[in-house]
């Protein structure tokens, strides 16, 4: 019997929105302050009292992708094993569809190209750190990608 691979893809594409939620991809744009002139020595603001950088000489932005992911909580005691590797306990598990981020802009061979493809994540309103991420292939054919995630300290 052969296997129909593309039929298996969109069966798991068709899936893949179940038991899913919104996660955030986080850019942040550095962008020069409008305000002050930066002192070529320093690197730094000449205006340590600017109401835009507070005298950093540069304004970051962030900005959101929104992406509808799989989450899983990983809180087994000891390191968990799956099917797909191993996992740190407290570690969060990000499953995205190649649809899901080719429909968002994104490419998925230049998201896998750069690695972190975000600055950060955010999960339910706390942010993770992307820690790896991983192609998830079928009979050589891309069809989801793994993000593993690590909780940042600095939630402020
Ligand atoms: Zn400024």
């Amino acid at each position: 019997m052969r296997i129909n691979y593309k039929k298996i893809i969109d069966k798991i594409e068709e899936i893949s929105v179940i038991d899913s939620q919104p996660v955030d991809l986080m850019m942040v744009e550095k962008e020069d302050c409008p305000s002050c002139a930066i002192d070529p020595f320093t690197g730094a603001s000449v205006s340590f009292h600017c109401p835009y950088c507070h005298g950093e000489g540069y304004i970051y932005t962030p900005k959101a992708i929104t992406l509808i992911a799989n989450v899983d909580y990983i809180e087994g005691l000891e390191t968990e094993y799956d099917l797909r590797g191993k996992y740190q306990k407290g570690q969060v598990l990000l499953t995205i569809n190649k649809k899901e981020l080719i429909d968002k802009g994104i490419e998925p061979d230049a998201f896998l190209a750069v690695n972190p493809p975000a600055d950060y994540v955010v999960v339910n309103k706390k942010k993770y750190s992307i820690v790896n991420v991983t192609p998830q292939m079928l009979h050589g054919i891309l069809y989801e990608v793994l993000v593993e995630l690590e909780i940042m300290e600095d939630q402020q």
